[in-house]
């Protein structure tokens, strides 16, 4: 038996065909493989052309970030977020409309069209703006299992990158990691002359604690919160981080699951309530945070308990700043942080954990080295780029592996690069100035033939 003829012979008689709806993540994985097509319809016929199909976002927010997209009106395509739903109203009914992750869609795809008489939707961001909509037609579909989501799309760099050689590449990439750190150290210079060295890594570290979703607001806080002021009084340091965050001020059903929880929050009230009339202009209101896609063990709470934690270790933390071997204390000190409570618990409201876990693990001190700690110490020692460059990669980075899969493509092509932080850092200063800047779906990007023309490329 020829397993094609099974695959293939139409039956003698056939049933109509009816194709059931697949499931939204189904839809989306499809959409991204291109089976829908580049050129959709906005509901009054206008054509709508996916210029560039982005990259999944996994994190919180729309499904796909960085895309292009060009409508009738405008030549010149539009860069931005897409989301996919299975019906238009559904943008409403996730609430979608309220949350400012979704301020930069550009585009609102879905499957069902409403029926006749239904109630009229409308894609609405949190400032108003309309955003345009297309409709999916399900008999594109080609039939078959719906493809493995790819991270991205390979991009057209990928060959160049591959011909020149993986030492010439390498220099490339390293070149573009010294240069990431050096705009990352006059950053820190700026901040250190500003407010001086302890308060520079203090904000610092609580950026880098703010993941990608909420960097911005726990810089705020360390701003609104300085350290000086934190190591005063190191006992109320998670009370007052919390209190300020605006997390003692949520409802009871949001505060203690259970005794200890509940006996854990009456004390940072405790030490919080003096300080709430002095501080209550600064506390942030609930939606400076970004909750939706953050995985437990990294809500805000928890990091802000490991912010406390910093700042009651702050002499064997600050010394990474001095240390001949910065990486080995970094990952002492940050691995030794601990706290009775939080280390099993993820939120107030959660039910402890059956283990401990690290309050700051080993991907968040890879980041911090990469991102704050190195940075800082190569503004005063430049031979330390040597010790950076023996710096493990970062497990877990969602955006260094979008970058890699653009730039090197399959898994299989990155094993040419070493998996090194500063390998990581490189792709990732490529991906934001070319990848995050092209809306031509890389036809009009320079970076191909710029790594072809170089041939061995900068030297690092
Ligand atoms: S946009 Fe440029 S750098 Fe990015 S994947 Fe395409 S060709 Fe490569």
């Amino acid at each position: 038996m020829d397993y094609r003829a099974l695959l293939f012979t139409r039956p003698a008689v056939r049933e109509p065909e009816t194709r059931p709806v697949p499931p939204e993540l189904e839809v989306q994985a499809r959409w991204f493989a291109g089976e829908f097509g580049r050129l959709l319809r906005a509901p009054d016929g206008a054509p709508v052309e996916i210029v560039q199909f982005g990259t999944w976002n996994r994190g919180a927010g729309p499904d796909f970030l960085d895309a292009a997209v060009r409508f009738a009106a405008d030549p010149d395509p539009v860069r931005g977020a897409i989301e996919i739903d299975l019906d238009p109203a559904d943008w409403e009914r996730h609430g979608h409309g309220e949350n400012p992750a979704f301020e930069g869609v550009v585009l609102h795809l879905y499957v069902h069209a409403p029926p006749p008489g239904a109630r009229e939707s409308f894609t609405r961001t949190r400032n108003h703006r309309l955003v345009p909509r297309a409709q999916l037609d399900l008999a594109r579909l080609v039939a078959g299992p719906p493809p493995e989501p790819p991270r991205a799309h390979p991009g057209r760099c990928c060959a160049p990158l591959r011909e020149i050689g993986a030492e010439a590449a390498l220099r490339v990439v390293l070149s573009a990691a010294r240069h990431r750190l050096g705009k990352k150290s006059a950053r820190w210079s700026r901040l250190a002359a500003a407010h001086g060295e302890e308060e520079a890594l203090w904000q610092l570290l609580a950026s880098a604690l703010g993941f990608h979703a909420n960097q911005l607001t726990f810089s705020l806080l360390a701003q609104r919160l300085p350290l000086h002021l934190v190591r005063a009084q190191p006992a109320a340091a998670a009370a007052w981080l919390l209190g300020l965050a605006g997390f003692l001020d949520a409802p009871a059903r949001e505060l203690g699951a259970d005794d200890e929880a509940r006996a854990w929050r009456a004390a940072a009230w405790a030490q919080w309530w003096p300080r709430r009339g002095e501080w209550e202009r600064l506390i942030l209101p609930r939606d400076a945070w970004r909750l939706s896609g953050v995985r437990p063990a990294n809500h805000p709470q928890r990091r802000l308990a490991a912010l406390s934690a910093i700042a009651g270790a702050w002499p064997s933390v600050r010394a990474v700043l001095d240390a001949p071997d910065p990486a080995t204390v970094a990952f002492a000190a940050l691995g030794a942080l601990s706290d009775p409570f939080w280390d099993r618990r993820c939120t107030l409201a959660s039910h402890p954990l059956t283990a401990p876990l690290a309050l700051v693990g080993d991907a968040r001190a890879s980041e911090m080295l990469a991102n704050v700690f190195f940075p800082a110490i190569l503004s005063r020692r430049p031979t330390a780029w040597e010790q950076f460059l023996r710096l493990p990669e970062e497990r877990s980075n969602r955006r260094a592996d979008t970058a890699a899969a653009r730039l090197l493509g399959p898994p299989a092509a990155r094993q040419t690069l070493p998996r090194t932080a500063a390998v990581q850092q490189g792709l990732l200063q490529i991906y934001e100035d070319f990848c995050q800047r092209d809306a031509s779906d890389c036809a009009r990007c320079p970076f191909p033939e710029r790594v072809g023309a170089t041939g061995k490329g900068p030297s690092a």
